[in-house]
Formats: structure tokens, C-alpha cells, sequence
């Protein structure tokens, strides 16, 4: 074995274990944007299997992509040429709102799992619950990610960007709660709706652009005065800061010193009252910087 692949060198990544009994890596590693566009041209496999490759040697082992990222193969060439075992990786995709019938589930998950170079998939998420869209009818669509995991093709069935409301009516209307519910959530947007509802049902909560996306609770004050006083960077407070409250992070950065620096978050502690002033740096709605999930339409994705 490449002696960067010795799992023994690396820091090991605590994992959650899920209401179906697996488990999940509590910190993994976004692929949106890593490549330029969402084409699965031969440039852009190229630059995804060499980013998530560099990712992989620096650690990472739960690698977060999706059917609307164009970067599937991207991401199963680096897997295949990585050296690393299957049963250390945990790899999630998502159903691109192009798919959410029945048939094209299980047709686009074939394709998936093709493109990712795998036989069965750890985790699957139906990507936004598109309430205004194919009749308002996610229950259906839900119905069909979960017989994947009958199926034995798929691990764990998730959902994303699933608003309480939501989650009530899949639960009410199957009887089966989703294992993980990936949605947007950073200190300028606690989403405390989310979380309450995602914990009442049992289901993990997994945070999408955990560092915010935008850059702007990275240049927070509160935050930026917690990193100087531990001698940390900002990033590496709010990561830890999820970790704190149990979240599953997968923060995304395409520099390998970044990547390294958002791995390292598992040597230190907030205390209560840092924990507190980060919670209180909440903006209600107008700290979300991506779609609403109620709203969002839009099928090319
Ligand atoms: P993040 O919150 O992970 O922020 C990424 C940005 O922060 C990039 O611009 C990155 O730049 C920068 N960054 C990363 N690390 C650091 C650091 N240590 N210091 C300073 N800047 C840093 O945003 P994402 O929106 O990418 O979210 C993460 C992942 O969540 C996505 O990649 C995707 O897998 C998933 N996601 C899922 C969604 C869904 O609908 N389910 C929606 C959005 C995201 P650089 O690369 O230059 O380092």
C-alpha cells in the first residue's frame, strides 16, 4: 500500500451511527465547484479526480457528490486510482431534480453507480423535495429510493433540503424515516426548524456549505476572536462548532492546505460560552446564500 493511503498516518474521522444501523464519517469532503462547470467533459473529469485524489491522500474517506455536479466519474476515477479500500470509503450521491420519477430513479442510480465505478452506493439523497413540481408528489420519489436499499444497490436512503413539513409527510405517508437529512446550515443560518424536525424523526443532520459558502461567516469578528484565542482559523471554529452540536460537515475547498486544515478539527474543544456566542451570530432567513426549499423549481439541475 502508498504509504499515504496507511490509514494508520492519518487522523482517524469519528463516525455517527445512523437510525439504519450504519455508520457515517461525522466530517466529509463537498465536490460542488470543483470543477468549473457541471459538464462531465473529459477536462473536468480530469480536475475532479485530481482534486478529490489530493483529498483523498490528505485523509478525507467520505467524499459528497451529486447526480446535478456533472463530477460523478471525476469522482470514480479518483476513487479507482486512490488505492484505498472500498470499505473505508463512504461515498454519498443525490437525485438530480431531472429525476425524481419513479423510473428514472432507479434508471439515473444505475448510471450513478456506473459513473462512480461501484457496486453499491452508501448513501443516496433525494437533492430538494421540489414541492411546486411533478404534482408536489416527493412521497413517490422517496418510495423509490428506498427500494434501492431493499434492492440491496444502496446502503442508506436520505433526503436533502427537506423542510419540516416534508419530513412529516414521507414519514407519515411510508413509515420510513430517512437516515440523513443534508440541508443548508452554518452560524448565519442555524435553521433551527430543520434541525428540530430532523431530530424529532431521528434522522442525522448533515451540513451543506457548512462554512457558508460565501465566505462571509469565514470574515465573521465573533468567530475570527475565537480562532486568535485558540490559535485556530476561522474555518476550524466553525467546523468544530458543528461538531459540537453533532452535525455531519462536508466542507468543500479545492487547495490541499485547506483541506488539510479543515480535517484537523478533532484535537480541541469550544467551551459552552463560545458555542453560545457562535449560535447567537444567527441571521434568521437572510443568512441563507442558497435556495429557499419551499421555492426552488428549477429541473435542469
Ligand atoms: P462551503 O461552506 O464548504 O464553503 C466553500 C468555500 O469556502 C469555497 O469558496 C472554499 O474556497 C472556501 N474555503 C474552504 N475551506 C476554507 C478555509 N479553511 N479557509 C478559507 N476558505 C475556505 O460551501 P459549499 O457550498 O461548497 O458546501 C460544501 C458542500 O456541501 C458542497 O461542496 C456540496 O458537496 C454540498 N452542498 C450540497 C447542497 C445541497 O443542496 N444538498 C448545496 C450546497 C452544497 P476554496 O475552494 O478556494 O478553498
Amino acid at each position: 500500500m502508498h504509504p499515504a493511503h496507511d490509514s494508520g498516518q492519518k487522523a482517524t474521522i469519528p463516525k455517527i451511527t445512523l437510525n439504519d444501523g450504519t455508520a457515517i464519517p461525522r466530517l466529509g469532503f463537498g465536490t460542488l465547484h470543483v470543477q468549473p462547470d457541471r459538464e462531465s467533459s473529459p477536462a473536468n473529469v480530469e480536475t475532479t479526480a485530481s482534486v478529490v485524489g489530493i483529498a483523498l491522500e490528505a485523509g478525507y474517506r467520505h467524499i459528497d457528490t451529486a447526480q446535478a455536479y456533472g463530477n460523478e466519474s471525476g469522482v470514480g476515477r479518483a476513487i479507482a486510482t486512490s488505492g484505498i479500500q472500498r470499505e473505508e470509503l463512504y461515498i454519498t450521491s443525490k437525485l438530480a431534480n431531472r429525476n425524481h420519477r419513479p423510473d428514472d430513479v432507479r434508471r439515473s442510480f444505475d448510471q450513478t453507480l456506473e459513473d462512480l465505478g461501484l457496486d453499491q452506493l452508501d448513501l443516496f439523497l433525494v437533492h430538494w423535495p421540489l414541492p411546486t413540481q411533478y404534482d408536489g408528489d416527493y412521497v413517490s420519489t422517496w418510495k423509490a429510493i428506498t427500494g434501492l436499499v431493499a434492492e440491496g444497490r444502496l446502503r442508506s436512503a436520505g433526503v436533502s433540503n427537506f423542510q419540516p413539513e416534508h419530513l412529516e409527510r414521507i414519514v407519515a405517508e411510508t413509515g420510513i424515516a430517512p437516515a440523513v437529512n443534508q440541508f443548508e446550515l452554518h452560524p448565519y443560518f442555524t435553521n433551527h426548524a430543520a434541525c428540530a424536525a430532523s431530530t424529532r424523526h431521528g434522522i442525522a443532520i448533515e451540513a451543506h456549505s457548512p462554512l457558508g459558502h460565501d465566505g462571509k461567516p469565514l470574515a465573521d469578528e465573533t468567530i475570527a476572536g475565537i480562532a486568535a484565542a485558540r490559535q485556530k482559523t476561522n474555518a476550524q471554529i466553525i467546523l468544530r462548532w458543528h461538531i459540537q452540536h453533532g452535525h455531519i460537515v462536508i466542507p468543500k475547498s479545492s487547495r490541499p492546505e485547506r483541506m488539510r486544515e479543515n480535517l484537523d478539527v478533532f484535537d480541541f474543544e469550544l467551551s459552552a460560552e463560545e458555542i453560545a456566542s457562535i449560535d447567537a451570530l444567527d441571521k434568521g432567513a437572510s443568512g441563507r446564500s442558497g435556495p429557499n426549499p419551499d421555492t426552488f423549481d428549477n429541473l435542469r439541475f
